[in-house]
């Protein structure tokens, strides 16, 4: 067969092969169960240790508070668009948005549904290629809630600080950073994320809830949205994501050896700077995003012809590199470096990167 690839996908993204090949041997028959942890109920005693080592796991590395909830959900990051208008605004009527991003920009869009929503800052004017500061937030004292997307998958920023908002509480969008650095949970009112990228595979969301905020919802607010009711139900008022559940927990084992989220950020810095050095000091590349706005997590990068970018990608598929093709809607390239991305995998890139800026 093919060998892996070095695959630079936004997300679904690449696993940690340690994590695959456990998640190999466990398939048929999990720790003696004799069955797959795909066909358990959910309900067993098997399954509920998984469900509830995960969670302590997560709550650990992750440095969670005890005043908050760790939810695990299906319905991806989207659905959590909908839901935190829902189960949040209720306490004014109105809330702020950044929108740095298409993802933000979503959100924005579906917020406007349940409130008076108020778009706080915007990134549109340059292109979606930085992050406004502080001071270009324009905060309201009476919002319900303030959100901001942490990481832009498609225009390749990221916050570098955590907005201060007084005593408004933050909404966040980590589905793309989370686990990749330290982050004071503290300052967060929800934090959620699609597992897709730096957790396991698609159809888990991670959602942290400060415990004060729930129960508030808008009375129309369907069950499953309502972040009560899955507190009350510990993430099991209907049937968990119980595969996903299980390959985040042996991905949080993985984290753990690399030195949790204090060694991820380490690393994943590391690999980062590699790679924009690399697009800086080349003669063909570029990088758009002003550099105190740039992700450690999706680096966007393009030549000056849309030819020559088509023959980069098209070269860089037969040189044992896949998807990176940037997004439609900004176009050139797109490299998706999340902590499964091995530094081996970036100084390769960073190799054929040279070497095409030589050879054109
Ligand atoms: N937010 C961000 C930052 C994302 O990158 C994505 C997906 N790429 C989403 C939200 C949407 O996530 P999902 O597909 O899990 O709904």
């Amino acid at each position: 067969g093919k060998e892996r690839v070095y695959n630079f996908s936004a997300g679904p993204s690449m696993l940690p092969l340690e994590v695959l090949e456990r998640a190999g041997s466990e398939i048929t028959n999990y720790e003696g169960s004799g069955m797959s942890v795909m066909e358990m109920s959910h309900r067993s005693k098997v399954f509920q240790k998984i469900f509830d080592d995960t969670q302590a796991k997560f709550r650990r590395l992750f440095h969670v508070p005890d005043g908050y909830h760790i939810l695990f959900l299906q319905g991806g990051a989207s659905t959590q668009f909908a839901a935190a208008p829902m189960n949040l605004i209720g306490s004014t009527g109105k809330a702020d948005y950044a929108v740095t991003g298409n993802f933000s920009s979503i959100a924005y869009k579906e917020a406007k549904k349940y409130g008076a929503i108020h778009l706080a800052a915007s990134s549109e004017d340059r292109n979606h290629t930085y992050i406004p500061a502080q001071d270009q937030l324009e905060l309201d004292p009476e919002a319900s809630y303030f959100y901001y997307c942490a990481n832009n998958t498609i225009y390749g920023t990221e916050w570098q600080y955590v907005p201060d908002t007084g005593r408004v509480p933050i909404v966040c969008d980590m589905s793309s950073d989370i686990l990749s650095r330290p982050v004071d949970v503290s300052k967060y009112g929800v934090i959620f994320a699609g597992a897709q990228k730096n957790m396991a595979p698609a159809g888990l969301t991670v959602v942290i809830v400060k415990k004060e905020l729930a129960g508030r919802e808008l009375p129309y607010t369907p069950l499953m949205l309502s972040y009560k009711t899955m507190i009350d139900k510990d993430s099991m008022y209907n049937t968990p994501p119980c595969w996903c559940i299980y390959m985040l927990g042996l991905v949080l084992d993985w984290l753990e050896e690399k030195g949790g989220v204090e060694g991820m950020e380490a690393i994943k810095h590391g690999k980062a700077r590699m790679l924009y050095d690399t697009i800086d000091a080349s003669r063909l590349f570029t990088c758009a995003v002003e550099k105190d706005s740039r992700s450690d997590m999706n680096v966007v990068f393009r030549t000056a012809s849309e030819e020559l970018d088509a023959k980069f990608v098209k070269e860089s598929v037969d040189a044992g590199f896949t998807n990176l093709k940037g997004h439609r809607s900004v176009g050139g390239m797109r490299a998706s470096i999340y902590n499964a991305m091995p530094v081996e995998g970036v100084e390769k890139l960073c190799d054929f990167i040279r070497a095409f800026d030589k050879n054109n």
